[in-house]
């Protein structure tokens, strides 16, 4: 039988975790803020930018928001994060991605105090995730780890292949993943023998961006998938980068899309939020 792993689920107990955590801290008087920078009109990225509000304020914790113009410029946008890194009441800044092209996205992560990173994109969190020290992890990736051992899927020892080497999602997957101790191997659009590469994996994290990628022939029978795609197919219906009615029946445990690992990313970045006044 395969287990379908229930992201939805889990990241609410998550997040009602995350919510005793801030009342404990609330009780000490120690209030979390974070700050949502969002330029342009960009109408997912106000869905993601309202799905986080709506987060902290179900968790606790307070959110100041600026919803800048398109016509927004480099200078002005980099002046509010240098106000909002001086700002002792701000603990968390998060410029929601993609920026209009006229703003240099590596110049606006970098410009964002790693302490108060909670996305975890600054080179000074994937620096510390690189060497196994403590720092801001970017959130789908951590999320994924949640995802395996709150469903009691062992990693240590197991051959992962994760496909994709985004900054955001592959990379970090990539060296958690091996921080868990599994045997990683990254794979990406040059990748030769893709099929035969994946049929070794025992938990196959997919991150691709191809609606419905990867088919049975991809999966060897018994593994963990896990889907991180997120797609709007023909019909206007969410659905990953895993063809999930061919693979599913093969698989010991998979995500759906939806309620896999979606909910997942804004449950870690609220643990982030509030990991960044604990420390
Ligand atoms: P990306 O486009 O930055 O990276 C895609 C990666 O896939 C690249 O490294 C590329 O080399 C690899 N790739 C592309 N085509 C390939 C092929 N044919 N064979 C093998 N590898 C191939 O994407 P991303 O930001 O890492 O996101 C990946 C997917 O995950 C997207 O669908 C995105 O929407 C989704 N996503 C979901 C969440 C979430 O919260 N669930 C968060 C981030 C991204």
């Amino acid at each position: 039988m395969t287990k379908i792993i229930d992201g939805k689920q889990i990241s609410s107990q998550i997040k009602e975790e995350l919510r005793d955590r801030v009342s404990a801290l609330r009780s000490r008087g120690v209030e979390i803020t974070l700050a949502v920078i969002i330029v342009g009109e960009d109408p997912a990225s106000k869905v993601y930018v309202n799905n986080k509000k709506k987060a902290c304020e179900f968790i606790g914790i307070r959110s100041l928001s600026y919803e800048l113009p398109e016509t927004t410029t480099e200078e002005e946008l980099l002046q509010l994060i240098q106000d909002l890194n001086g700002r002792t009441d701000v603990n968390g800044i998060l410029v929601q991605l993609p920026v209009p092209k006229h703003i240099d996205e590596q110049k606006i992560i970098h410009a964002i105090d790693p302490k108060k990173d909670v996305d975890g994109f600054h080179t000074q969190n994937v620096g510390s995730l690189c060497v196994g020290q403590k720092g801001f992890v970017s959130c789908t990736p951590a999320g994924i780890i949640q995802l395996l051992r709150r469903s009691d899927i062992s990693i240590a020892g197991k051959e992962c292949v994760v496909i994709g080497r985004s900054n955001i999602v592959g990379k970090p997957m990539a060296l958690l993943m091996l921080q868990e101790n599994a045997t990683v191997t990254v794979c990406h659009s040059r990748t030769e023998n893709l099929k035969e590469v994946c049929k070794r994996a025992d938990i196959l994290i997919v991150a691709i961006g191809k609606p419905r990628m990867i088919t049975a022939e991809y999966v060897k029978e018994g593994a963990v998938v896990i889907d991180v795609g997120i797609h709007r197919d023909e019909n206007n219906k969410l659905c990953g980068d895993v063809n999930y009615e061919d693979v599913a029946p093969h698989c010991s445990a998979i995500t759906p899309v939806p309620g896999g690992v979606g909910p997942m990313t804004i449950a870690m970045l609220m643990n982030n939020c509030v990991s960044s006044v604990e420390a």
